[in-house]
């Protein structure tokens, strides 16, 4: 014979509790939803996309993703060209510059295999964007802008959004950051026409360099530090702003 157990009513009094207590953390979590695509338009953009542009494209790392979730790309660009911020392009951000295409920014974090923690060093601030990226996952970014007033507008922009593990420099990132070298990872946005000796001897050994290199054509790579030399691999044929030494 069988024998069909049923709740006592001390159970059930305990299921209906869990149930509503579901309920109530599913509408708690709608409603912390709604108030996000609320207080912020362009949060639906932002996740498809994480989703269509980046996911998509075979980037799975959770904190890369989750980051980019979250950094809001609209404040990064001028005010006219918002609308425009979650399309699959890099957009203008003044001064003859480019904030780099959603993709191509989660690359190359991806591409910096980071857990938290890091010391990055980053070459053409530009936006402010990527450094962003790199703040809310963790890392303590500097970040070398050879242009003054992106630098201080991007400063301005991670300030209001409170970034408080962001150092700025103006300068030229060619001489990277000696007094806080060496680095556990550095990113450079801008393309020089070959790898920078003095940023591979800022690196750490096993410390990873993202660099897009070349003049017209050029090659992202990434360049790992060992005791003995570097390795380098290249990664995609991409196209960068030239990295200069000196503006007008
Ligand atoms: N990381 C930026 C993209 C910047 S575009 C973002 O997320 O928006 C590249 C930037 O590199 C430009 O702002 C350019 O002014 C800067 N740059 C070019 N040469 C440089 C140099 N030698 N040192 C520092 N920055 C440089």
């Amino acid at each position: 014979m069988s024998c069909k157990r049923v709740p006592s009513p001390i159970g059930w009094a305990l299921v209906l509790a869990m149930l509503s207590l579901a309920a109530l953390s599913g509408m708690a979590d709608m409603a912390a939803f709604a108030q996000k695509l609320a207080s912020d338009p362009f949060t639906a953009d932002r996740l498809r996309m994480v989703e269509t542009q980046i996911f998509a494209r075979g980037i799975e790392e959770e904190n890369v993703l989750e980051a980019m979730r979250s950094v809001p790309r609209h404040l990064f660009v001028p005010e006219g060209l918002r609308d425009q911020a979650y399309v699959d392009f890099p957009q203008r951000i003044g001064s003859g510059q480019t904030i780099s295409q959603p993709y191509m920014v989660a690359l190359m974090t991806a591409l910096l295999n980071l857990e938290g923690g890091e010391r990055i060093l980053e070459i053409g601030t530009g936006s402010g964007y990527q450094a962003a990226v790199l703040s809310k996952m963790g890392a303590i970014v500097y970040t070398i802008e050879i242009r003054e007033e992106l630098g201080k507008q991007a400063r301005e922009t991670l300030d209001r959004l409170e970034h408080r593990n962001i150092h700025y420099r103006i300068g030229d990132g060619y001489q990277g950051w000696p007094e806080e070298a060496p680095f556990d990872a550095i990113v450079v946005t801008a393309a020089p026409p070959e790898i920078p000796e003095r940023l591979v001897e800022q690196l750490e050994v096993g410390g990873r360099l993202v660099i897009p290199v070349g003049r017209y054509f050029q090659d992202l790579m990434v360049v790992t530090k060992r005791k003995d030399g570097v390795t380098k691999q290249r990664v995609a044929a991409v196209r960068f702003v030239p990295m200069v030494t000196d503006v007008e």
